[in-house]
């Protein structure tokens, strides 16, 4: 108890301090130490037990819908960047990054011209909207919003052909909806129904600001909740989406209409879309562009129109004027996701900034967070985890020899990406100017879309990034057969990378981060895929067998928790991230097992090292979540909330009874015929 308390004021201190400046010390305080709510006992609520001292004394500010180990990573980084964009812009450079960061901070800050503009900088867009006259006005002013965001009717883009790994392929998936996903326009729970009676309000706000009157704009947002009802209908549930060969199906762009749309002309859509080189597209959910066909043909001119116009108000809500802003903060921040204020104007701006030229601000962030021995000590890392991962396979006692060798061919072809991209994007075709702010960010989807679309055609750049440096994520990347661990999500807030112990090291990063994107090659979906990153059976149908029925426990056990109300975990969307945090703990575990640290068995402030291998595991997971973020989680993502990523698989790995003395009768206890045998 006194440990904790000692910790807990420490961890405070600390974290005002490391605002200010990096601090030149090594912390006193053991940050796992400090996290502890030892009122719980290990075996009751692994995630309260290892975070919830933390999180009681840190309780969720108003402008964040969820507060934990991301959000102390990047806090640093956020105050940092200010001071980057604001020097900049003090500097004035007439050219290059500094002139991009500059200007675009001034324009997101120049509040003056932004209140006074209102919807103006959308005007030339409204009217083209406005000027339309047929359904092939329709179509045409649809690519034209596609390639700056607005991204209505449908999704597409460019992305690895799943079949052939070295093509770059143009893809088209369901899409077109205001609310996140087909759920919500007709799941029965309250929270749900809630939302849903919030959304015809949202969308008449934004036309009563566009100078509608209330009767009218009320009609408009009714006959659009009716469209997008209507694509709703027909679009994939989120477990759906999980199937790579449901999801993959190849049209002739010549046969496009008469085999899925006989209303639309693909072939003029996709010219001015700027798909070239190409002669066919892949459709991921064929039903769904039957279904678009129809209700563009059904629907009356006006109400396409005001479809169209409210989603791109709504793509630029955020960038507008304060009424603008708020409508957008009010539904999806506050009723999505419990926000109960906005961020400062500054943070909005950064992260505004990060979505545009993200990869800009990130040379400078791994400059100061990230350096060569860093980068060197994680590589190794990641070696140790694959080796790991070969030897647990190879002692499998239900796969078969042939797939084995064949499992072992993949994990051995896997790449690293480790930190920072080799290569930077160059941003220097993207015009960022003083404003308005709302044309910089249009401008800037407009560059990432042509960036896209001038892949088609070329070889595949398997050195590419899909995310920024300073983001606390990481990801298997299928066609590539590639992880990809961006430097922030190998920070811990405030410690200098050598100053972390092995045990930390390998629960927080090997089996967290490294383990589980590796065992995503291998999870349900990933083991699809072989080692050249083609959608290509590889497996015998006895070991696909087992595989399944080893997988299924794991889905049995997520769909029985409830993390709230009657809301609860679908283990068969969640399963890939199951699997792989299950198979991260594993082979992170085993990893560790081969280090210095853990042989010589040495305490470390009175915890062996098998107990800071699970902490930190834990550590990683060091989150607070919002009751509307959770809900809103349970029908949106693939990942279960993060005291399930906790809870969920450690019940399932031996050595966590070993360490914490987990008896029968302890909530986390499963007997071993109840729990997963899977790698
Ligand atoms: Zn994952």
């Amino acid at each position: 108890m006194n440990k904790t308390f000692i910790g807990m004021i420490a961890a405070a201190s600390f974290f005002s301090a490391c605002n200010q400046q990096t601090p030149k010390e090594t912390p006193k305080q053991d940050m796992l130490l400090a996290d502890l709510d030892t009122t719980v006992k290990p075996g009751e609520d692994f995630f309260q037990y290892a975070n919830g001292g933390w999180i009681k004394n840190h309780p969720i500010p108003g402008d964040e819908i969820a507060y934990g180990i991301g959000e102390l990573v990047q806090k640093e980084l956020y105050v940092k960047l200010k001071t980057i964009n604001e020097e900049a812009l003090k500097k004035g450079d007439k050219t290059g990054a500094g002139q991009r960061i500059g200007d675009f901070w001034y324009s997101a800050m120049d509040t003056n011209a932004i209140e006074k503009e209102g919807a103006q900088p959308l005007r030339e867009e409204l009217s083209k909207i406005a000027g339309m006259n047929t359904k092939e006005d329709v179509m045409a002013q649809a690519a034209h919003m596609h390639s700056y965001g607005a991204n209505v009717f449908f999704d597409e883009g460019v992305t690895q052909d799943p079949k052939h790994s070295d093509v770059e392929a143009y893809t088209m998936t369901q899409g077109g909806l205001g609310m996140p996903n087909r759920d919500y326009y007709f799941n029965t729970d309250a929270r749900t129904a809630k939302i849903r009676s919030l959304y015809p309000g949202y969308i008449a706000t934004l036309f009563r600001l566009l100078g509608s009157d209330s009767i009218e704009a009320n009609k408009k947002a009714a006959n659009i909740v009716a469209l997008e009802t209507a694509l709703a209908k027909s679009s994939r549930k989120l477990e759906d989406l999980r199937d790579p060969y449901s999801n993959y199906n190849k049209f002739s762009i010549a046969k496009l209409r008469s085999a899925l749309s006989p209303g639309i002309e693909w072939p003029k859509y996709l010219e001015q879309m700027g798909v070239k080189h190409v002669d066919s597209v892949i459709v991921g959910q064929p039903e769904f562009y039957k279904a678009l066909d129809k209700v563009i043909a059904g629907t009356d001119m006006q109400t396409l129109k005001d479809y169209m116009a409210f989603h791109l108000v709504a793509t630029f809500a955020n960038y507008l004027s304060t009424p603008f802003e708020q409508a957008n903060f009010n539904f999806y921040s506050k009723a999505i996701r419990g926000a109960e204020v906005e961020h400062p104007r500054w943070r909005r701006a950064l992260d505004a900034e990060e979505g545009a030229i993200g990869e800009e601000l990130g040379q400078l962030f791994v400059k100061e967070y990230f350096n060569a021995t860093a980068k060197a000590r994680y590589e190794q890392i990641v070696e140790n985890v694959r080796n790991a991962y070969k030897a647990r396979i190879e002692k499998l006692d239900w796969m078969t020899d042939t797939t084995k060798q064949k499992a072992i061919h993949k994990l051995m072809a896997i790449k690293k990406k480790v930190g920072y991209p080799d290569k930077w994007k160059d941003f220097s075709a993207l015009k960022i100017d003083r404003g308005p702010y709302a044309l910089n960010m249009m401008r800037a989807n407009e560059w990432w879309n042509n960036y896209e679309m001038s892949k088609l055609g070329k070889p595949v750049n398997r050195d590419e990034w899909s995310m920024t440096p300073q983001t606390y994520n990481a990801y298997y990347n299928e066609s590539n057969n590639e992880i990809v661990l961006p430097a922030a999500m190998m920070t811990v807030p405030g410690f200098k990378d050598a100053d972390l112990d092995d045990a930390l090291v390998y629960g927080y990063t090997a089996a967290s981060t490294v383990g589980h994107e590796i065992t995503h090659g291998f999870d349900d979906e990933g083991r699809k895929f072989d080692e050249q990153g083609n959608l290509a059976s590889w497996w015998s149908s006895t070991d696909t067998a087992q595989f399944m029925k080893r997988a299924e426990i794991l889905s049995g056990q997520f769909n029985k928790m409830v993390p709230i109300d009657t809301l609860h975990i679908n283990g068969k969307a969640t399963l890939g991230e199951n699997l792989a945090d299950l198979g991260g703990i594993l082979i992170g575990l085993d990893a560790f097992k081969q280090t210095e640290t853990y042989k010589k068995g040495e305490k470390i402030n009175g915890m062996t090292p098998l107990q800071r291998f699970f902490l930190g595991y834990s550590l990683g997971w060091l989150l607070a979540e919002r009751p509307e973020k959770v809900a809103t989680q349970l029908l949106t993502d693939v990942h279960a909330p993060a005291k399930y990523r906790v809870n969920g698989p450690f019940p399932n790995v031996p050595e966590f009874y070993e360490a914490f003395g987990i008896k029968p009768g302890d909530k986390m206890y499963l007997p071993d015929s109840l729990r997963v045998h899977l790698w």
